[in-house]
């Protein structure tokens, strides 16, 4: 038996109840928008939406707004009638194999030291998290998900300043600042071909394995009125001010 904090959640186990995908919101990247473009051909404006301060938890982690036209703003995961677009009516995700890499490592948040020994294990609940403890997370995948994880979050952050510091020249210039649009552009996001050419059939994940924490590890997310955001792996404050809780 493991010993240390929260060493029971190795045995969470998503139910595939699709709560997660509904009220919060996810912070996307470059990275994640590109995957499902990849896959589904669908334009950056329709995978993401931008929402500022007042609809995310994310006061704490200000590197993650770009500056647009209408103000500072975060990427999301569009969502439509209170789910994500990709959320399927069976409550699966139709783009599983190419989803964030936030929906991947959610609810789980571990801490590893630097042997790459898991040292804490918490889960984020951005919403009711109806988990079983039956289930077998694999450490090893977890690490490695977070890793990447916080990589990719690093990347797009650097991004965001260099496009930020643009911003701020043409505003000392007395222009306007850049629009969303231009923002994808300059993140190197555009469509390839037509979405109705490009749309692959969706391969739907199993009831049991909602979140990559099902099977080995899991992501974060976000929602309106202050929404969470939709959790993530954790380095300190790069996650999401989203009310943590560390559940039953
Ligand atoms: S797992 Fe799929 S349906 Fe759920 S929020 Fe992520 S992309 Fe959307
Ligand atoms: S992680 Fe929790 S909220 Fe999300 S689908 Fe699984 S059981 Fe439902």
């Amino acid at each position: 038996m493991k010993n240390f904090p929260g060493a029971r959640y190795l045995n969470f186990r998503c139910t595939g109840c699709g709560n997660c995908c509904k009220d919060p919101l996810l912070p996307l990247t470059q990275d994640d928008i590109s995957r499902i473009i990849e896959r589904t051909g669908d334009s950056p404006s329709h995978i993401a939406q931008v929402v500022d301060k007042h609809a995310i938890h994310m006061d704490d982690e200000p590197e993650a707004f770009a500056m647009l036209r209408q103000g500072k703003r975060v990427l999301v995961l569009r969502h439509e009638q209170g789910r994500c677009i990709y959320l399927g009516d069976d409550n699966r995700c139709t783009i599983y194999t190419s989803r964030p890499l936030g929906c991947r490592i959610y609810p789980l948040d571990p801490e590893f030291n630097k042997k790459k020994k898991l040292r804490r294990l918490t889960l984020v609940q951005a919403t009711e998290c109806p988990y079983e403890m039956d289930g077998n997370v694999d450490t090893e995948p977890l690490y490695d998900l977070q890793q990447r994880y916080w990589k990719q979050h690093e990347d797009y952050n650097t991004k965001v300043a260099e496009w930020n510091r643009v911003q701020r020249r043409r505003r000392r210039e007395g222009r306007a600042a850049q629009t969303a649009r231009e923002f994808f552009t300059f993140l190197g996001l555009t469509d390839s071909e037509p979405s109705n050419k490009r749309r692959v059939p969706a391969t739907t994940k199993s009831a049991d394995s909602k979140s990559a924490a099902a099977s080995s590890a899991s992501p974060a997310k976000t929602r309106k009125a202050k929404a969470p955001a939709k959790t993530r792996a954790t380095k300190s404050r790069t996650v999401a001010k989203q009310k943590r809780r560390t559940s039953r």
